[in-house]
């Protein structure tokens, strides 16, 4: 099934309002494996509604309205598809019922234009809407399936969730959906990770691979159509392992979760827990790893230690370590070191993860920017110092940086566990 969604608002065309339905409907379309070829916007009038539909009928077996089913006159939906399929149109009873009692329950005047709401294309079926008062609708005519939804995302999303892809499951008898599975890594480039799989790639239709690349961290995304769950995960498994025995020691997760949680994951096996001492990153760190819920466990707190000052008052780093003529100063591997060790011991905790270093845009101490020390202490254990020389702007120098430190406190956690 090929599928065109077509959005109806001006609002939309005159930049007021994002497009989020198209993505949204999109999403789950795939999720169904309805390929979705064209999105278009049309304004709310008639003729170019029409317009829309005739040229969506010829590229497409699918098509998905959204907006235009409100009670105001712009909204012109439903006219405009039954005039263009010469069917009259019914009220849905059930709605006009809901909407006229909404109205008497709270006591207020009905302005008549509301019982458009309930207006239905003759012969469609009715999609209930448990959010609004507009009914959707779903029909067939020669070949062509048409869906309306509502505008309003908090309508729209509800309707097509549910009686939709109801409505479009049952039209389409068992058909293979799509099934997909991200495979998340980190300490490898983009292009990299292509590389050393580039064959596969190539080779490979199904599962179908495809790499994509966020600040920090990279995924892969296999997809494949399947009748079930369980015939797609056999494939999906296979290609796995394939991909792991090239790359496996940059795989984080075999599913959309970001690389804090995996380290967070690997402490809480454990029971151990960590703190941080952040100068160029100020707390970044700290940020991305309470915005997972419940990694109190695991992360009891940091500081942010920007000032040669603060490193001193706050974590006891001597002044002599950090400046003066022939001190390491405070982008240094021992700098970064007593940062880390410092906030394990006032913290008593497992571990002390720490970063200095220059985000730019100018050059701090005579050093380049991007240039970055993290450091990790572990109790009763020898403090390991990375240095990193990373490119980019000063936000995304400080992303990377986390990003570098998390990798490899990753690494080290994840080679304590048996079966890597
Ligand atoms: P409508 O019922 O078409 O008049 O839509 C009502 C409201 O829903 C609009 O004013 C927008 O705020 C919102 N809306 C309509 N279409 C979309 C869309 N495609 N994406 C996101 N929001 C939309
Ligand atoms: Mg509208």
């Amino acid at each position: 099934m090929r599928a065109e969604i077509i959005a109806v608002g001006t609002e939309l065309l005159l930049g007021q309002t994002v497009n989020t339905n198209a993505t949204y409907i999109s999403t789950g379309l795939a999720e169904l494996g309805i390929d979705v070829y064209f999105q278009t916007v049309v304004g709310d009038n008639a003729v170019r509604i029409v317009q829309a539909v005739e040229i969506a009928r010829t590229r497409a077996d699918l098509i998905v309205f959204t907006g235009g089913l409100g009670p105001t006159q712009d909204d012109l939906t439903k006219d405009a598809l039954a005039g263009y399929l010469n069917r009259g149109i019914s009220i849905h009873q059930p709605s006009m019922v809901k909407i006229e009692n909404l109205f008497t329950s709270r006591g207020m005047h009905m302005v008549e234009s509301n019982r458009r709401q309930a207006n239905q294309i003759e012969g469609s079926d009715p999609l209930v809407n448990d959010a609004g008062l507009a009914v959707g609708n779903a029909l067939i005519v020669e070949g062509t399936h048409y869906v309306l939804l509502p505008g309003p995302p908090r309508e729209m999303k509800p309707m097509f969730d549910g009686p939709a892809k109801a409505w479009l499951r049952s039209v389409m008898g068992e058909e293979r959906r799509l099934f997909s599975r991200l495979l998340k890594f980190a300490g490898i480039g983009e292009s990299s990770l292509e590389q050393a799989i580039i064959d596969l790639i190539e080779v490979q239709s199904d599962p179908t691979i495809a790499p994509y690349a966020k600040e920090g961290e990279v995924a892969i995304r296999l997809s494949t159509k399947a009748l079930s769950l369980h015939e797609a995960d056999s494939r999906l498994d296979q290609a796995e392992l394939q991909i792991k025995e090239r790359v496996g020691q940059y795989l984080f997760a075999n599913e959309d979760i970001p690389l804090e949680e995996a380290v967070i994951r690997l402490l809480r096996v454990t029971g151990r827990k960590f703190a941080s001492a952040e100068s160029l990153t100020g707390g970044l760190l700290a940020e991305l790893v309470t915005t997972l819920p419940g990694s109190s466990g695991e992360f009891v707190g940091g500081v942010v230690t920007y000032t040669n000052e603060m490193k001193q008052q706050l974590l006891g780093i001597p002044l002599s370590q950090l400046e003066g003529a022939g001190a390491p100063g405070a982008i240094s591997e021992s700098t970064a070191a007593l940062m880390a060790e410092r906030v394990r011991d006032l913290t008593d905790c497992d571990f002390g993860l720490s970063l200095t270093g220059v985000a730019g845009p100018s050059e701090a101490e005579g050093k380049p920017v991007g240039l970055v020390y993290f450091g990790i202490a572990e109790r009763g254990k020898p403090t390991i110092v990375h240095k990193a020389q990373l490119s980019g702007t000063r936000d995304i120098i400080r992303v990377r940086s986390v990003k570098s430190l998390l990798y490899r406190f990753w690494q080290l956690l994840s080679a304590e566990q048996p079966g890597r």
